[in-house]
């Protein structure tokens, strides 16, 4: 991409609305545009990172057994009734009549409608387990909506179901999860800690927040610092191995506000290995049994006996997450971005120093764009007559990892090639294109 002809609208100085820094960042470098209170446009930069995002976690998802599906976004007030939570999720769901005058709504979560499909067709228990998950749109009507995407209204979720014939299953499929939302946070490079949550208006008795330790996180956490050396490495899924990895984590005290109790925090954890802060929730796991499955009905046959499922559900806040990687990884001080490679808008920027009257290093730069575009790599090519300190300022806030600086000494077999915050090196356009394709 031109940078001349790309849609990143940046601002000069940081927008005075927003209070922390992944919403000053994004708003800065145009990732996303308030279209009203608590709902927002994803602008092409902010849409590419959320799109990277959203496939590592379906990879993650797909690794485990968990099969990809697409539920709407408006949903029927019927299943709710059913379930008794039409009247119990309150004023943030957002309700809506059709001109026939029956009640929709726009989901906040899909536990019903999962339900009411998974229950017209499974009839035996020989089709369990059933993993399944869409990516797809919520609304919730939050009381203060803030911070950007982080506390929305409208936001993009992964949010999964599982289904068991009983709790012992049911427990494996939960590990499972925990597992591939270990993963999942990891090829984000970010250190996304279990901890023992509330169940919340979901209902139940096990379950997880992950959350990433940030100042400006809304989560209290408590936690013996033990926890962050926990090796969560474990790529074979069966049960017993699973079940181990979760009690690798739950021999430490880990616990979110809801779940704190101070004395059993002190007799837990010695003083020295405490630690007492915020963080943001990205992911939620929770085990419910059969507290939907009872209340719509939801059996399947289990030699001749009727048996109402055992069920779980599992979020994680796909457009959040591009917030909290902004909370992890700017440096607002400096301001300087670095996007992990992985989920980073473009793998490598191009930033030619262009004199006046003198196209060369435009050409050069031009000439290397389209070889790296050969090689399968997306590149941003800084075209503009800007001089190169104000490119350089500019693209350390849009964070892209990897600079190719093209100037007055040009040398084809030593090109100027920089990662943020490291020292350039001096290299061929073949090694940068392996060290790309290699990090990728
Ligand atoms: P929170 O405690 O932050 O309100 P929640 O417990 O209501 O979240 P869940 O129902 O567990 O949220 O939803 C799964 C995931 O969706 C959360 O872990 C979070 O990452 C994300 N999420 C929830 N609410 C919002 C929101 N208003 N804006 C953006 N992301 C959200
Ligand atoms: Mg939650």
């Amino acid at each position: 991409m031109y940078f001349s002809k790309s849609f990143i609208p940046i601002l000069k100085n940081n927008p005075t609305e927003a209070k922390i820094k992944s919403h000053k960042l994004m708003l800065r470098t145009g990732m996303i545009k308030q279209s009203s209170a608590g709902i927002y446009s994803w602008l092409p930069l902010g849409f590419k990172v959320m799109k990277k995002i959203e496939q590592i976690v379906r990879e993650e998802q797909n690794r485990v057994g968990v099969q990809e599906m697409l539920m709407p976004t408006i949903q029927s007030s019927e299943i709710w009734k059913e379930s008794g939570r039409y009247d119990d999720y309150g004023e943030e769901m957002l309700r809506i009549k059709d001109r026939q005058n029956r009640e929709m709504l726009y989901g906040p979560t899909n536990e019903e409608l999962i339900t009411e499909i998974f229950r017209s067709s499974v009839k035996s228990y020989k089709s369990l387990p059933q993993l399944l998950y869409h990516i797809q749109w919520k609304f919730r009507d939050e009381l203060r909506p803030r911070f950007g995407i982080m506390r929305c209204r409208e936001f993009y979720m992964k949010d999964a179901y599982s289904f068991d014939i009983s709790d012992d299953e049911a427990l494996y499929s939960y590990n499972k999860f925990f597992l591939s939302y270990l993963n999942t946070f990891k090829r984000m490079e970010l250190s996304a800690i279990p901890m023992a949550a509330d169940t919340g208006p979901i209902g139940g008795n096990l379950s997880h927040e992950f959350i990433i330790l940030a100042d400006t996180g809304e989560s209290k956490i408590y936690t013996d610092k033990r926890i962050f050396e926990v090796d969560s490495t474990e790529t074979i899924i069966d049960k017993n191995s699973l079940a181990q990895l979760r009690k690798d984590f739950e021999k430490y005290y880990s616990v979110t506000d809801e779940k704190f109790n101070k004395s059993e925090f002190e007799n837990n954890v010695e003083e020295n290995n405490r630690l007492q802060t915020k963080g943001i929730e990205v992911g939620h796991i929770f085990y419910f049994g059969d507290k939907y499955s009872r209340a719509m009905n939801a059996n399947v046959d289990y030699n001749g006996k009727k048996e109402f499922v055992k069920m779980g559900s599992y979020g994680i806040g796909v457009s959040r997450l591009v917030g909290a990687i902004i909370e992890a990884k700017y440096d607002e001080k400096n301001e300087i971005m670095k996007w992990p490679l992985s989920v980073s808008p473009y793998d490598c920027s191009i930033l030619p120093i262009i004199n006046k009257n003198d196209n060369s290093n435009l050409d050069r730069a031009v000439n290397i764009y389209n070889e790296l575009k050969k090689n399968d790599l997306d590149v941003l090519i800084d075209d503009t007559d800007e001089n190169i300190s104000s490119k350089i300022k500019k693209f350390n806030l849009l964070g892209i990892p990897y600079q190719i600086i093209i100037g007055k000494n040009f040398n084809e077999h030593k090109i100027e090639f920089k990662e943020i915050n490291k020292e350039p090196i001096f290299i061929s356009l073949d090694k940068i294109i392996k060290i790309l394709n290699k990090k990728k």
